[in-house]
């Protein structure tokens, strides 16, 4: 097999992503394993994914806001906690799938119910602590990878 850029050259590495051979030069840059293809592909994705979550917790904010469903016995600004929590979800549940990608946790059937309200409690006390941190995150990677995008060859 030959490299997939550089066809008179001969392949050093496959890519593991699409399975194309690469020369020295090309599986070398950048100490990455896939091809500039690829690369370039999953950078889309991550921008794509980051930009996503970042409008999801944007618009649960606005409706946890508006929706202002705690119930409010301390006054103060109890809609503005509504629309934090509604984030702390998904942000608790972002942590959470990134870090546990390959756990599979076993739940009998009659106690899934239960697992998944602990999860929900889980996510949102995890995301109430890191929804800053996770916000800012996403914003980062959106602003990094769109820099680093157009560098690939
Ligand atoms: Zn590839
Ligand atoms: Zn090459």
């Amino acid at each position: 097999m030959n490299c997939k850029n550089h066809p008179e050259r001969p392949a050093v590495s496959v890519c593991p992503e699409c399975g194309h051979g690469l020369c020295t030069e090309c599986s070398n840059s950048r100490g990455s394993l896939l091809c500039a293809d690829c690369r370039k592909t999953k950078k889309a994705e991550n921008i794509a994914s980051s930009i996503g979550y970042l409008v999801v917790f944007a618009v649960l904010f606005f409706v946890g806001y508006k929706l202002d469903f705690l119930p409010s016995k301390s006054g103060g600004d109890q809609s503005f906690l509504s629309g934090y929590i509604l984030v702390a979800l998904v942000t608790g549940w972002q942590v959470f799938n990134s870090l546990l990608r390959n756990t599979v946790f076993v739940f009998s059937a009659d106690t899934a119910w239960l697992y998944m309200l602990l999860k929900l409690i889980v996510y949102i006390v995890t995301g109430f602590f890191l929804a800053p941190v996770v916000i800012a995150w996403n914003i980062v990677k959106v602003f990094y990878h769109s820099l680093t995008y157009t560098s690939i060859r």
